[in-house]
């Protein structure tokens, strides 16, 4: 996470105590994604100091909205307090409250280099991360006063300029010439880049300046490209699930074993809670592996694997479904899953 310190993001425990306290709630839940994680303890002597109540901290990697541990913690505690991301529209397991954890990281050093990078460009979309969404308004003043015209859209269960994990539907079809970005890391914008084939430019406040997403993406479409042709004499495959309900998609798992037997490969159900590399390892006589899960999967973590790893998507290329040209990351929404 570079230059984070953790006291850069508000943990909001004043409102959370308060929760607690008028619910009277005895056990407590604490979910943090990894890069929070380091917060746990403090935050669960305060909330124990201050309410009475017994914490539990998950120590599962979390990675996303997607990722809940509601449902683990049933029967365990009376509510779950998940930091970092928003809610989806679905049943949970247990009360669950969301906090955002806004960050609290000074961003105006980004965005006034972001200007020169978008200097060619009139109308600008916005879109960032739950971290920063308390910004936006700010955002949008300070590109509308160096003569910017600015567009942000809410999607699909994200609130407005909200990219939300693999959820890119708020920066779909907008009329804008350019994207900005606030935030830190290249998964993001490289989904803006490759479903708007437009300039992405990321103001990142944690390190302090603006770049432009296009070296990164041309990068990962040279690694993506070779993957799927590895995969195209792959005659073997391995269909991975994730049992992560946000990332339960069992249906498509099913409709790709289908398709790859009627084409005359070999393709084997592969069920796991957290993928890793090492959970593979007993399958190494499969060729190639399909992830129905989390996208960012094969994306961010394709070096570390043995084996191709593919997206559905990149799948539909190697089968000869979908051009190269039409490349696209994968997203799950609420209602991909079940
Ligand atoms: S499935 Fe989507 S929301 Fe969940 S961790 Fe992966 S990218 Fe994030």
């Amino acid at each position: 996470m570079g230059r984070i310190i953790m006291s850069m993001y508000n943990l909001d425990l004043k409102k959370v105590i308060k929760q607690i306290r008028d619910m009277d709630a005895k056990l407590v839940g604490l979910q943090f994604p990894d890069g929070l994680k380091i917060q746990a303890s403090k935050v669960a002597q305060q909330i124990e100091s201050e309410t009475g109540a017994t914490a539990i901290i998950s120590a599962d990697p979390c990675f996303g909205a997607c990722d809940l541990s509601d449902r683990k913690m049933t029967n365990s505690v009376d509510i779950l307090i998940h930091y970092g991301h928003t809610a989806l529209p679905i049943a949970y397991h247990v009360p669950v409250m969301f906090i955002e954890a806004y960050s609290q990281v000074e961003v105006n050093e980004s965005l006034q280099k972001s200007l020169e990078l978008l200097k060619k460009y009139h109308k600008i979309a916005l879109a960032t991360t739950t971290q920063h969404l308390h910004l936006l308004d700010e955002i949008k003043q300070f590109l509308e006063d160096n003569g910017k015209k600015v567009v942000v859209e809410s999607g699909n269960s994200t609130r407005t300029g909200q990219v939300l994990g693999c959820n890119f539907s708020s920066i779909k079809n907008l009329d804008a010439e350019a994207y900005l970005y606030l935030g830190s890391g290249n998964f993001h914008p490289l989904g803006i880049k490759l479903f708007t084939h437009l300039p992405v430019v990321i103001a990142d406040p944690y390190r302090g300046e603006a770049r432009n997403i296009d070296k990164f993406a041309d990068r990962i479409l040279r690694i993506r490209f070779a993957r799927i042709t590895k995969s195209r004499e792959a005659k073997k495959w391995g269909i991975l699930i994730s049992s992560k309900e946000g990332q339960y998609r069992m249906d498509l798992a099913r409709k790709i074993k289908q398709n790859l037997e009627k084409e005359g490969k070999k393709a084997f159900l592969i069920m796991m809670d957290n993928i890793s590399p090492d959970l593979l390892l007993p399958f190494m006589e499969l060729e190639a592996f399909v992830v129905t899960a989390c996208p960012r999967i094969a994306i961010d973590d394709s070096q570390i694997y043995k084996k191709p790893l593919l997206t559905p998507q990149e799948l539909e290329i190697v089968m000869d479904k979908r051009k190269w040209e039409d490349y696209q990351l994968d997203e799950i929404f609420f209602g991909d899953t079940y």
